[in-house]
């Protein structure tokens, strides 16, 4: 291990890092002593050469270093290996997830340790995403590990956008392992029956993180009329009805794709109630205003409108305007569940957007429940970067 190179942290910036933080941006970086390649194993030291962890190197991210092992052992096969036991160990305890043809996420990359790797399992077939260059590079060792714990019939590699530019990490999507179908597999979440297109679907197909939350709003939709703004394939509209009881469900998106699906899922799931429409979410809201048609439950999950710290100003402009639009069609005395997934707004600044929206609409709204995200996509008590789901179950009066 002597040659593996080091990376000395300037001083007063390793704070962060000896609390477990596995982010090592430039800007925290005095200099490194070695001359490692991007993917390399280094090792961090403070200014005052005290150890600090090991990680991996490429000086093409913005993250220079990812961190993984706080002790003074390399970064090798066992080790891996072990991260990955550990991740699923935690998954095979967790309530909600198990049975037959359930989905879940196996792998949360920096809340499991393994910062740039993230897998989901959707029944018998898995789907991997790396955004770490370095991690990319042991992909066979993960990929193996997968196949010895698991043997799925298919392993999917999904690539998240924009990653080449971030990493330098030029992947193409595909199958590694086994095969995966052309067509919709089927999961089973609550007992209901979801079609997920492991090559298309976006994320990875589901958005898993919602289980428990689809759960909870359910139980407040009774003998309500539910409008699903951003429905994608009718997760929270088939849950309102079937678990629920719900009046109705009317579920709007703006991919036709996912339209397709929510429809052959109502279709599957027996419910009758539902129906789903193509369209802008903002434009449909507009459309209900006019028309005077009014709903006594929204579920309003949003893609995420913050993607960079220089959009967050324009991200919580979009959340008041989608919430405000929504509360505008809401009956006296309903729920509203406003959901946001952008990790860069935090949970007090969204509850402040909630209460201009009572501001603006002039109704008082309580907040019943405030959700996060579901308990296999953990949040990293060391790197608060991995929190980013916020569901708020709101009455407005
Ligand atoms: N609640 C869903 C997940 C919603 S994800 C579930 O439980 O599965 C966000 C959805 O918003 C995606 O399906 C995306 O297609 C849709 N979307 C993005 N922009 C939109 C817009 N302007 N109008 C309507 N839908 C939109």
């Amino acid at each position: 291990m002597n040659d593996t190179a080091r990376v000395i942290i300037k001083p007063r910036r390793a704070r962060p890092f000896y609390a477990r933080h596995p982010w090592v941006l430039s800007n925290s970086i005095e200099r490194v002593e070695g001359s490692p390649e991007p993917g390399a194993e280094v090792i961090v030291l403070s200014h005052e050469r005290k150890f600090i962890a090991h990680g991996l190197w490429n000086p093409k991210s913005t993250i220079q270093a990812r961190l993984y092992r706080w002790e003074e052992a390399p970064l090798d096969q066992a080790f891996w290996l072990d991260r990955v036991d550990s991740a699923l160990g935690l998954r095979s305890k967790l309530p909600g997830t198990r049975g037959e043809r359930s989905a879940r996420r196996l792998i949360y990359s920096e809340a499991d340790g393994l910062s740039g790797l993230t897998v989901d399992q959707f029944d018998q077939y898995l789907v991997m995403q790396f955004t770490s260059l370095a991690i990319h590079e042991r992909k066979e060792l993960f990929i193996k590990a997968l196949i010895d714990r698991l043997s799925p019939a298919g392993i999917m590699l999904r690539t998240e956008r924009g990653i080449a530019k971030r990493e330098g990490l030029e992947i193409e999507d595909g199958v590694v392992h086994g095969t995966i179908p052309d067509e919709p597999i089927a999961i089973v979440e609550h007992g209901l029956e979801y079609r997920v297109d492991l090559r298309t679907g976006q994320k990875t197909g589901f958005y898993l993180d919602q289980r428990e939350n689809r759960l909870a709003v359910s139980t407040y939709a009774l003998n309500r009329n539910v409008l699903d703004v951003f429905c994608y394939t009718g997760g929270f509209g088939l849950a309102a009805l079937k678990l629920g009881g719900a009046a109705s469900c009317l579920g709007i998106d703006g991919s036709t794709t996912a339209i397709e699906l929510a429809r052959v899922n109502a279709e599957r799931n027996g419910v009758a109630q539902a129906t789903f429409e193509h369209a802008d979410a903002f434009d449909a809201l507009e459309r209900f205003r006019i028309d005077g048609r009014k709903f006594d439950m929204i579920i309003c999950d949003p893609p995420k409108f913050a993607r960079s710290p220089n959009g967050i100003e324009d991200a919580l402009k979009g959340y008041l305007r989608l919430n405000r639009a929504a509360v505008a069609v809401l009956e006296r005395d309903a729920i509203l569940v406003t959901c946001s997934c952008s990790g860069l707004i935090d949970r007090g600044l969204f509850v402040e957007v909630i209460a201009q929206v009572a501001e603006q609409s002039g109704r008082a709204i309580q907040i019943l429940e405030q959700r996060g995200q579901a308990p296999d996509h953990p949040i990293s008590a060391s790197c608060l970067d991995t929190e980013y789901l916020k569901c708020l179950i709101c009455r407005v009066e």
